[in-house]
């Protein structure tokens, strides 16, 4: 065990939470998303139908475009179907800029045009009129697989215009004024759908949750239509047997099932956020807020005088100046090698000195990764449950997780923790649940030119 210094130690047993409380989180999210699959209001798990009722079944073929928009990053992708192992495709990224987040939905809908015919022209497809799959990744209640209303921003956006609006309807406004081509919009889905769909159609049919983690936290899995009891599938003329389920899970919390793990640091991270009250298991476990989250610890070290031999740093008190990024980077070198550490404390314009600060710093990033991969295995294991499968596989992927150099393993290890040894399965008792991780990387852009292909083959 390596040497902390006790007020180091004193911080960070607050990040800590020990299998009890990991059980005790797991069984809440169960019961909300029980309460959520029975009822529209009153879960802190929304467990939005997506009407889409199959994944792929690698039977689909042609070219695709999927259009996703996942935070500060808008992906277009033309995927092409043709039997070849992976799939070719080819991606372009664009940068949403800080106010077209919290301007306009004109701003925003136009822009995706604009990206959409640069991405058509860029590849010769202007005149194709090919199929397309929109991953528009914040809670949406779906009234068909082609519409989407939404219901509250997340990952930092403040559209107002936009709220309770059909975000396809608006994309098709905007295709209609400032696009001369002709395009479908096939499938709208959350981003854990398309990641479900990408992993599904990479390892096969046991494939049934998706899960991302990235700038947000959230998952998807297929259900049994006739579980859903508030959807009235007779009603919305819904006839499969099975859909995908959204669980906007990072909503979790809203009813302070969460208020004993939160600390002073998640509290200020919380009060300077856009959602102020809202999203907490985004910003226990998502990139966009993890990197604040350790820098105002280090921040507050540096005060402590425990860090940097007493000196002040002053960039630390600067908003985003330790991006969740310099935690993968400082967590990829080796143990006791410190390059980046000391690049990243260059560019915070502070001096590191010797082992101890590299030892403090590494910690911090490893506890508070290590608290939100933990919390993500808690939800999974309340999923597992709630399936009752012998066996299944889980779809991850998102910047966080791709990038993170020990998530994956820090993910796996907790989940093997928290899944009992014998459980019911459809009343009978089995041993240990099988699950297996499979990252799908880029899954939720490939993902949603996929559901557009299913759509297309079950003529929905
Ligand atoms: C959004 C979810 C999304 C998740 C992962 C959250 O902030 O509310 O809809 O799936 O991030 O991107």
């Amino acid at each position: 065990m390596k040497y902390l210094p006790p007020e180091v130690e004193e911080v960070l047993s607050k990040f800590r939470l020990d299998r009890e409380k990991l059980q005790e989180i797991s069984e809440k999210v169960e019961q909300q998303m029980k309460l959520g699959l029975a009822q529209t209001k009153g879960s802190s798990i929304a467990m939005l139908p997506s009407y889409v009722p199959a994944l792929p079944n690698g039977t689909e073929r042609g070219k695709y475009v999927a259009i996703d928009l996942s935070g500060k990053n808008l992906r277009i992708m033309l995927l092409h179907l043709d039997g070849s192992d992976p799939p070719k495709h080819n991606t372009v990224n664009y940068i949403v800029a800080n106010h077209v987040m919290k301007g306009t939905g004109d701003q925003l809908f136009t822009f995706i045009v604009n990206c959409l015919q640069r991405f058509l022209q860029e590849f010769g497809l202007v005149d194709a009129n090919l199929p397309i799959g929109f991953v528009f990744s914040y809670p949406c209640e779906l009234l068909s697989i082609r519409s989407a209303r939404l219901l509250w921003w997340t990952k930092g956006f403040d559209i107002k215009d936009c709220l309770q609006k059909d975000v396809v309807a608006l994309l098709e406004e905007a295709l209609e004024m400032n696009m001369s081509t002709k395009v479908s919009i096939k499938a709208v889905m959350n981003d854990t759908v398309g990641q479900l769909a990408a992993a599904a159609h990479k390892y096969g049919p046991e494939c049934t949750i998706g899960v991302v983690i990235g700038y947000g936290c959230n998952s998807s899995y297929l259900e049994k239509t006739s579980r859903i009891t508030k959807f009235d599938a007779k009603a919305r003329g819904y006839t499969h047997d099975d859909m995908i389920v959204v669980t906007e899970w990072e909503e979790f919390g809203k009813y302070g099932e969460l208020d004993d793990i939160l600390t002073q640091f998640d509290r200020e991270v919380d009060e300077a956020s856009v959602h102020r009250g809202k999203q907490l298991i985004d910003k226990l476990c998502g990139a966009l807020y993890i990197g604040e989250v350790v820098r105002k610890v280090l921040s507050q070290l540096c005060l402590d005088r425990v860090l940097f031999e007493g000196q002040s740093c002053e960039k630390l008190d600067e908003v985003e100046s330790f991006p969740t990024k310099y935690i993968s980077e400082i967590l990829g070198e080796e143990e006791g090698v410190f390059k980046a550490c000391r690049r990243i404390c260059d560019e915070l314009e502070v001096e590191m000195h010797g082992t101890t600060d590299y030892i403090i710093i590494r910690e911090v990033c490893d506890v508070i990764s290590r608290r939100g991969a933990s919390i993500v295995a808690a939800a999974i294991s309340a999923l597992l449950r709630h399936l009752e499968l012998s066996s299944v596989k889980i779809g991850v992927g998102g910047a966080l997780i791709q990038f993170h150099p020990t998530y994956h393993q820090m993910l796996k290890e907790k989940l093997e923790e928290l899944t009992p040894v014998t459980m019911k399965v459809r009343g009978w008792l089995c041993f240990r649940q099988l699950f297996e991780l499979v990252p799908a990387d880029e899954g939720s852009c490939q993902g949603a030119a996929l559901i557009a292909a299913v759509a297309e083959r079950l003529r929905l």
